[in-house]
């Protein structure tokens, strides 16, 4: 007898059923809940920017690999000093690694922040006449620079939508939101592409950031406090 008319499947409660299936699949990345989140950023966070001091996209360049394993605070309190002592692409593509890695000691790292920095510098002197570049082909064979640093220049210094930041609060909360169930930032980056329309890639990025500094943190996330509560059905959750 097929086993299909032998057996009948036993009915699954419906708390379990509605948990299981809430958001899953087409569920997650549906327009509505989609619109939910954007909506949420934009009240949480309408002016969303980036936490970097900088006045010109090389510091900014410098200041997002300082960044890595960092905070952004303790970033900001070493550049000051640092963009005085090297004010342009020149000063620090000439300074010996060594001698850079004692100053930004600080942000832990620190001797391979120092090849990166003096390595992408020297090569943004000799190929494209000390002018940081515009693309993601010309960023990413520099020094240190992978698609997180790279879309945080365009973005925020050039304007320019090339992908969404996927740092780690972005790749935190893309799991926990179901967004993504990918491994690597740069495979959750795809996938936030193609549910993130592209006129919102450089706000959504500051945005999620963001709301990972200050609500769904990473150790204690403010659940109570959180507008997404009522889609959010990640084991994180503290409500
Ligand atoms: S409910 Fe909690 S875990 Fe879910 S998104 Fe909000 S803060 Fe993060």
């Amino acid at each position: 007898m097929p086993r299909s008319v032998a057996t009948k499947a036993k009915p699954k409660p419906k708390h379990a059923q509605k948990m299981r299936n809430a958001g899953r699949g087409k569920g997650y990345d549906s327009p509505a809940r989609l619109q939910k989140i954007f909506r949420a950023l934009d009240r949480l966070f309408p002016q969303a920017e980036c936490a970097l001091h900088h006045t010109n996209p090389f510091q900014l360049l410098v200041a997002t690999i300082l960044s890595a394993q960092c905070t952004d605070e303790r970033v900001n309190k070493v550049t000051p000093s640092l963009f005085q002592k090297y004010p342009t692409p020149a000063d620090f593509a000439t300074v010996r690694p060594e001698v850079l890695a004692e100053d930004i000691k600080s942000t832990g790292f620190f001797r391979n922040k120092a090849k990166s920095i003096t390595g992408a510098a020297a090569k943004i002197v000799s190929d494209f006449k000390g002018e940081v570049p515009r693309t993601m082909e010309e960023l990413l064979p520099l020094p240190g620079v992978a698609r997180k640093t790279a879309n945080v220049v365009l973005g925020t210094a050039f304007g320019i939508a090339t992908g969404i930041v996927v740092d780690t609060h972005v790749f935190r909360i893309a799991h926990r939101l179901k967004l993504s169930r990918q491994k690597t930032p740069e495979k959750i980056e795809q996938d936030l592409m193609k549910i993130v329309p592209k006129d919102r890639w450089i706000s959504f990025s500051h945005q999620v950031i963001w709301f990972g500094r200050k609500i769904c943190q990473a150790r204690k996330p403010l659940c109570p406090a959180c507008p997404l509560e009522t889609i959010c059905d990640s084991p994180d959750k503290t409500v």
